[in-house]
């Protein structure tokens, strides 16, 4: 069964429960994989675990899709969610009427954020949505300042930041584009900052940076900085493999953005509320964005929510031109979703006072220092991460440049012998990501790291056994 698994890239199973061929046009899943096999079908969780339809138990390794720090059934999330359900479960926030949960929800975040000012929070369902949001707020932006041809948008090569059309195009993956006649022609992309893939032989971290600043200045000379609104990214690149930033990197970026009047927009939709050990991304990186994304740990997941965060210098243009311009006519008609919004206070305020940042520092060293031990296995190209995150690159002989064939899916592999020994991660072709709950005790650490070992073992297995056949 598992062998079958293998041949796919999304890996599920359950054999018996009578889902083969279900009704769901499933996300981010082939045709032939509904058809043909049985979906892992989740029931329910508890703590740092998850449980299929027949009572299997899986260490949840990504927390769900990166977004539940606080893992299954936390009591005070179900409650902030009851008790607003029973009060008020739905009322919108267009035409200047609201809820005092989306007010509410707005204070705390703005004042979260302290790596740059901020003055206005919009709240969107996804972070999707939000990043589709940042691009309509760039244009309003420009639009009212009277720069109608700084439109175009600048995002990096295996960077994520949606689905929806333009957070597809902003994304810098060619599967999101492929088959979807994306990306639309406002996004450019530059550089992958991946020091370990991309750097010249000799090139230090630090010139590498460099060289991918003038590599960006370039792109913005060549298309006219007064056709440039905007350069977004993730303060960690998540779903592109888990790709941190080399030395100095943000530094050199952000002042090339700055020289040409380009926003700056932080992509902290995984980073944000502690993943890295910081509270978020942009304050670990030194990153002073003019627009935030923030969705997922907003909510430990328990509902659909995201937003943006405006800082004034935006804010200030889009409200002071208001008279001009009319209303602010873009909206959802869950923007502020009150339900959505008292379990994002309530999540909030479980952070703060349970102290999350210690939570994460205190088990990040076992979780990076655990795993990175298997760096020396010789299917294993590199081990990266920091804080609650960790990506994983399956080479030959550790070289950056020795991919092992794709048909042998390799990742694709070791993600089933994760789940075979009762465990979840992320496969993309041969790169592995985690981001585990932040509610971890540190005998669940342990219990994940030698499921990632026992995994380990039985891919390098199969390599040799793939190299002899
Ligand atoms: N930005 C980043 C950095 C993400 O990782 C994701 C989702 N993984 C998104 C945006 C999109 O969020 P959503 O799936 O909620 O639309």
């Amino acid at each position: 069964l598992y062998a079958a698994r293998w041949m796919t890239t999304n890996v599920a199973t359950v054999d018996d429960d009578g889902y083969k061929g279900h009704g769901m046009l499933a996300p981010f899943t082939a045709g032939w994989q509904t058809t043909d096999l049985n979906p892992l079908v989740i029931q329910k969780s508890e703590g740092s675990y998850v449980y299929d339809v027949n009572g299997k138990k899986y260490l949840d390794a990504l927390a769900g899709l990166w977004c539940n720090p606080l893992g299954g059934n936390e009591p005070r999330l179900i409650a902030a969610a009851t008790k607003q359900l029973n009060t008020l479960p739905f009322y919108h926030s267009f035409w200047n009427r609201t809820t005092k949960p989306s007010l509410d929800l707005a204070t705390e975040l703005l004042g979260m954020f302290t790596s740059n000012e901020m003055a206005k929070v919009f709240f969107t369902n996804s972070g999707s949505d939000a990043n589709d949001t940042q691009v309509k707020l760039v244009w309003y932006y420009n639009n009212a300042l009277g720069r109608p041809d700084k439109k175009k948008i600048i995002a990096r090569t295996k960077s994520y930041h949606g689905s929806t059309l333009i957070s597809a195009s902003l994304s810098g993956l060619p599967a999101l584009h492929q088959h979807f006649d994306l990306p639309t022609p406002f996004v450019l992309h530059t550089d992958c900052p991946h020091y370990w893939r991309f750097h010249l032989p000799g090139e230090t971290e630090e010139e590498f940076s460099t060289r991918l600043a003038a590599n960006l200045e370039n792109l913005i000379l060549k298309e006219g900085p007064e056709t440039i609104a905007a350069f977004i990214a993730e303060p960690v690149m998540g779903a592109g493999g888990v790709i941190l930033p080399p030395k100095t990197y943000f530094e050199k970026i952000q002042a090339v953005v700055k020289k040409y009047d380009i926003l700056f927009i932080a992509d902290e939709v995984i980073c944000g509320f502690g993943r890295l050990g910081t509270m978020f991304g942009c304050d670990k990186y030194n990153i002073k964005p003019d627009l935030v994304t923030i969705a997922k740990a907003l909510s430990s997941a328990y509902m659909p929510i995201g937003a943006v965060l405006v800082s004034p210098k935006v804010a200030d243009v889009i409200y002071s031109q208001s008279n001009k311009l009319g209303s602010f006519s873009h909206g959802f008609t869950y923007s502020g979703h009150p339900v959505a919004c008292a379990v994002a206070v309530e999540t909030l305020k479980i952070y703060q006072e349970r102290n999350i940042l210690d939570q994460v520092n205190r088990i990040s060293p076992m979780f990076q220092d655990g795993l990175k031990a298997f760096s020396s296995s010789p299917i294993i190209g590199e081990i990266r991460g920091t804080g609650l995150i960790l990506g994983t690159e399956f080479t030959d002989n550790k070289s950056p440049h020795e991919l092992f064939p794709p048909e042998w899916k390799i990742g694709a592999y070791f993600g089933a012998q994760c789940e075979k020994h009762g465990m979840l991660v992320r496969v993309a072709g041969d790169s592995i990501m985690m981001s585990p709950p932040f509610i971890m005790t540190t005998n669940e650490v342990d219990e994940l790291i030698s499921k990632y070992g026992k995994a380990l073992k039985d891919t390098e297995r199969k390599v040799e056994e793939l190299k002899h056949q």
